[in-house]
């Protein structure tokens, strides 16, 4: 299974129309190593956080800026081959 793993807050496995919609996931690009995209990492994190405090937070702010700038350079070092 790959892209992001992320339901939104819409999501109910009762009522979720499958046949419309086979694939409930955000299902964008995953930041490497992950189970979500950039945004929902975030969100994810970010909700864990609100328990964990404001420190935390910062700490998750600034490992989204090195994962985005890894992602980057993995993009740059894509189109060299
Ligand atoms: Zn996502």
């Amino acid at each position: 299974m790959s892209g992001c793993q992320y339901l939104g807050p819409e999501f109910d496995p009762r009522t979720w129309d499958y046949n419309s919609n086979p694939t409930p996931y955000c299902g964008k690009p995953v930041v490497s190593g992950k189970s979500y995209c950039h945004d929902h990492y975030y969100t994810v994190y970010k909700r864990g956080t609100a328990i964990a405090g404001r420190k935390k937070e910062k700490e998750i702010d600034q490992e989204i800026e090195a994962l985005k700038k890894q992602q980057e350079i993995d993009e740059m070092e894509s189109y060299d081959v």
